[in-house]
């Protein structure tokens, strides 16, 4: 039976974690909107309801979650491969902490409905449709202020993606979910892909006693990867967080070309890579701590030959030869890739809202801002001047555009009153963690934010000369 149509301010396509971060700041700076939020899981998280159960952030939970609930016990590791770092949450934290916000925020204020288990399809006569998946009940919306597209990071993990490379008989090829699952020791455990989850199944492996001669590490392509010990939130940390982030806008200014910014960064510790005999032809926001780093680099057996192809019983094809394989493998498909390159569209696009990244690799901070220009802004031109789309990285050339549109977002959100005094308290800024215990008085530190201040500006001046020869 098909229930009446609902009446909503916003409708919100997806719960997952940008969703959350959009309908939490959204409460707060735009106090008479209602929102119906549709998401086909049973509840808010999205891809971290389908992760491996080893999963962690991979950046400091001190600016993940949502804007008005804390998400980290600002305590640093003191164990493990993130030990002296800020703590990284656990795929279960990050499920916890959106379920509270659900339970404890949204649904109580009365202002927001979750239909989870259910899913959004526009009608052919643009009618806004939900359809429960256990009943198949289909409900209307109607919308009084804007669709909400939270959906476009379309996440993908190995559970939810299997793998493109075909498979014979017989051949125990797990997601790396599956490896908490392992029951007797193999010969051989082989991971594929070189991203992220690959990077996590290798560790979880080492961690696991599995020595590094039995692991073989697949990596079609390689990255350049971020160290964590250069983003971390507090005063304490304030030097260095802030000097490497003077680091990068001065590497830029002084670049002559793409690959001169790349050597310069790796020089300043900045940028790092696997196998320094090995260039990385890949950027995709990989952070990693240095003690991670080590334990990766005990893998000998990596094999850099392409994509994986099929895996026969004894050798393994890719797409530049084949290597044999033992036939007591276990592979661990690590594969899909997590960042996809979304659609070319602005955020504001009429009577939609484009949930995409106006910061790099800060897709929840993206998410709030966007939910205060919403509620703070009402010229599109000047909505869309705000928030300008910053590309998803993938090759090194990416991360050009990525800061140029970032410090050209950054200088204009400056000239904002209102957003300039939300950046200063909001959580999930990251220069708002990286302030956190910063007294006003301490002269020093408060002359390394006028020379960030600077050297943003002597980069963002460089930036088009540089992408042009990167052209
Ligand atoms: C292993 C891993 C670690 C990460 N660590 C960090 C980190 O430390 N810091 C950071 O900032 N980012 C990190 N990220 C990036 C991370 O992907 C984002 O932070 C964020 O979780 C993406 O959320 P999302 O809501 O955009 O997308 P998703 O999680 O993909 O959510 C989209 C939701 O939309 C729903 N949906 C889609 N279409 C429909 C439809 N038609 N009807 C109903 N529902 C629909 C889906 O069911 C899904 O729940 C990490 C990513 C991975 C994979």
């Amino acid at each position: 039976m098909n229930a009446p149509t609902m009446l909503t301010d916003y409708l919100v396509i997806g719960a997952g974690a940008t969703a959350m971060a959009f309908v939490d700041t959204l409460l707060s700076e735009s106090p008479d909107a209602s929102v119906v939020m549709v998401d086909r899981h049973h509840r808010p998280g999205g891809h971290w309801n389908d992760a491996y159960p080893f999963v962690r952030l991979h950046q400091p939970s001190a600016f993940y979650g949502v804007a008005s609930r804390e998400l980290s016990h600002w305590t640093r590791d003191q164990t493990g491969l993130n030990a002296g770092l800020y703590g990284l949450a656990s795929g279960a934290e990050v499920l916890s902490h959106f379920e509270q916000v659900m339970q404890q925020r949204f649904l109580p204020s009365g202002r927001v409905r979750f239909l989870a288990m259910n899913e959004y399809a526009a009608g052919a006569d643009g009618a806004h449709r939900i359809t429960a998946l256990t009943s198949g009940a289909v409900q209307t919306v109607a919308i009084r202020r804007k669709l909400v597209d939270a959906t476009h990071a379309q996440t993908a993990v190995p559970t939810t993606h299997p793998p493109k490379y075909t498979i014979a008989r017989g051949v125990a090829c797990w997601p790396s979910a599956k490896l908490p699952e392992i029951t007797r020791p193999h010969i051989r455990y082989t991971v594929i892909g070189g991203g992220k989850t690959g990077i996590d199944a290798c560790l979880w492996l080492l961690e696991n006693d599995v020595s590094p001669d039995c692991i073989r590490w697949i990596i079609p392509r390689d990255s350049w990867l971020l160290d964590r010990a250069n983003a971390q939130p507090g005063a304490e940390n304030f030097e260095t967080s802030m000097g490497s982030t003077i680091g990068q806008f001065e590497a830029i200014a002084e670049a002559t070309s793409l690959p001169d910014m790349f050597n310069r960064l790796e020089a300043r510790g900045l940028l790092l890579r696997l196998d320094p005999a090995v260039e990385p032809t890949m950027y995709r926001c990989a952070i990693v701590s240095q003690a991670e780093l080590a334990q990766l680099r005990r893998i000998d057996d990596v094999v850099r030959l392409g994509r994986v192809r099929a895996i026969e019983p004894t050798r393994i094809v890719l797409d530049r030869g084949s290597v044999p394989a033992d036939a007591d493998t276990l592979y661990i498909d690590c594969s899909a890739s997590a960042i996809v390159h979304p659609p070319r569209l602005p955020v504001f696009e009429g009577e939609r809202l484009n949930l995409l990244m106006v910061r790099w690799c800060q897709p929840l901070f993206s998410a709030a801002l966007i939910a205060y220009v919403e509620s703070h802004v009402t010229d599109p031109a000047a909505q869309n001047a705000l928030c300008a789309v910053v590309p998803s990285p993938e090759r090194p050339a990416d991360w050009l555009g990525m800061w140029a549109v970032t410090l050209a977002n950054t200088a204009r959100w400056r000239e904002h009153a209102g957003l300039r005094d939300w950046l200063r308290t909001c959580r999930l800024n990251s220069l708002t963690a990286m302030m956190r215990g910063v007294e006003p008085a301490d002269a020093a530190k408060m002359a390394l934010l006028q020379a960030s201040a600077a050297a943003a500006a002597a980069a963002a001046a460089r930036l088009p000369l540089l992408l042009a020869k990167a052209r």
